[in-house]
């Protein structure tokens, strides 16, 4: 009897051992498909997480770079893997749906003025590295007075979504509103889209030129203001060695196809 319930639990035992390592291999390849995911989609949460202390003035210039500079490799890495296509200059898109360069304010592109910007600044920055691209809007209600509906920004670019805000209340003294940041392999920059009324991405989304990412809005501390027209606040910054510094999207702006 000692023997035979020996025999049976050695059995059972053995038993139990075998199928342990399947179990625990699944559970591993389980772990290791999640991780992946999110450790890939980590690399834009990263940015969005930096890009935040940034704004902030939680993190100094010479750490930002550094970081950047770590991360830049990492995101095209994940566009690609990811399925992304690049799209080259001519094929962009103006960032605002039924509308075209005529939207732009000033005179010739005058409203833009980088004198005085960082990005490293954050949400203290001066200067004005962007053009406003202004909606028919007279009620300030964020709807086109034309069409009664919310005027579509679209995404100009090729990219990533690596980061954004989605949140803003007009107690807050964020200048940008829910903005949201798209990194460019192609042109290796990031690009700007400030004072929406609602954010459509999220961070790690890939896009292309054209792709609906956000609602025009008042958004922001300034844009908020009653004697701001409602428009779409839009920069370019190429990133170099981790260093963003804007350029003039003017001309890019005035070639872009415009969406109808
Ligand atoms: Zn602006």
């Amino acid at each position: 009897m000692q023997i035979y319930i020996l025999i049976l639990s050695l059995f059972f035992s053995t038993g139990f051992d075998c199928s342990k390592p399947g179990k625990i291999q699944d559970v591993e390849k389980i772990q290791n498909n999640s991780m992946s995911k999110d450790s890939s989609t980590n690399v834009c949460v990263e940015f969005d997480e930096l890009n935040t202390k940034v704004r902030d003035g939680e993190i100094s210039k010479k750490d930002a770079i550094e970081q950047i500079k770590i991360l830049i490799p990492k995101i095209k890495k994940y566009f690609f893997d990811n399925g992304g296509k690049e799209y080259t200059y001519k094929e962009w898109v103006f960032p605002l749906k039924g509308y075209g360069p005529s939207a732009i304010g000033g005179k010739n592109g005058s409203g833009y003025n980088a004198s005085g910007y960082d990005y490293f600044d954050g949400n203290k920055h001066g200067g004005h590295p962007a053009h406003d691209i202004f909606i028919n809007d007279r009620n300030q209600d964020d709807i086109d007075d034309y069409t009664g509906e919310p005027v579509d920004v679209l995404s100009m670019s090729s990219g990533v979504v690596v980061a954004l805000e989605k949140e803003w209340s007009p107690d807050s003294d964020l200048k940008g509103g829910k903005y949201i940041w798209i990194y460019d392999t192609y042109s290796e920059s990031l690009f700007y889209y400030a004072h929406n009324r609602k954010v459509v991405v999220n961070v790690g989304d890939i896009v292309k030129p054209g792709d609906k990412i956000a609602e025009v809005g008042r958004t922001g501390l300034n844009a908020y203001k009653k004697r701001s027209p409602t428009h779409l606040h839009f920069s370019l910054m190429p990133v170099k060695d981790g260093v963003v510094k804007p350029e003039n999207p003017y001309e890019d702006l005035i070639n872009a196809r415009v969406i109808r």
